[in-house]
């Protein structure tokens, strides 16, 4: 029987840096990151397909009603959703597979699918979350206090994850994530159906060829 692939789901607030880490991550490592549909307009630079499908509402509200996203959540006004179809597809073809949410969307994710890995992203600290939130340049004062105030609360869903990481450096946090998956990918609860079938193949080879 084929492995399946990983689900790893990277997620944290607003200014933790996990879309770096992510890029660093997908930079190194033969991942495959699921590129999400918004309904937010597109920042400078950014390519449709590439780093986000952009659609209007009415197209997202209809992929809503063909139930085409494993998850959607509306962050600071826009909505955000990951396409079913393809995620579980590459799952299912071996592929391990990233997801960069947000909070609401990680733990609709570990309602359907508690099988897999959840990360999170921590600041170094509340100062330096400020910091990079203000550094980032691309919020008006409003939506970076909305932001920051959200940080504040969400860190306490980290009690919900299976793991969390702080991005002291992206070159550290990526290395702690690799870890993990390493780890995650030789539990017992994952592998024993193949160890085992791949030992009674032995056993019927010896025994009728
Ligand atoms: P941004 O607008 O800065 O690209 O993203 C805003 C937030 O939306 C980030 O926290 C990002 O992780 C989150 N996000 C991006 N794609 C998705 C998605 O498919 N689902 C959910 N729930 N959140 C997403």
């Amino acid at each position: 029987m084929k492995e399946k692939g990983l689900l790893v789901v990277i997620s944290g607030p607003s200014g933790t840096g996990k879309g770096t880490i992510c890029k660093a991550l997908l930079e190194k490592n033969d991942f495959w990151l699921s590129v999400s549909a918004t309904t937010r307009n597109p920042r400078a630079g950014e390519v449709d397909g590439v780093n986000y499908y952009f659609l209007n509402k009415e197209e997202f509200k209809n992929k809503i009603d063909s139930k085409d996203f494993l998850e959607y959540a509306e962050v600071y006004g826009n909505y955000y959703g990951t396409p079913k179809s393809n995620v579980l597809a590459a799952i299912d073809n071996g592929k391990d597979v990233v997801l960069e949410i947000d909070i609401q969307g990680a733990l609709r994710v570990k309602e359907s699918y508690p099988e897999g890995v959840f990360i999170f992203i921590l600041p170094p600290s509340m100062e330096e979350l400020k910091k990079r939130i203000i550094n980032r340049g691309s919020e008006t004062n409003e939506s970076l206090m909305t932001r920051f105030k959200a940080a504040y609360k969400e860190i306490n869903y980290v009690s919900k994850y299976n793991y969390a990481v702080v991005n002291d450096t992206v070159k550290e946090a990526v290395k702690k994530i690799e870890s993990i998956i390493t780890a995650e990918r030789c539990r017992v609860d994952r592998v024993k159906e193949n160890i085992l079938d791949s030992k009674e193949g032995i056993i019927h080879e010896q025994l009728y060829d």
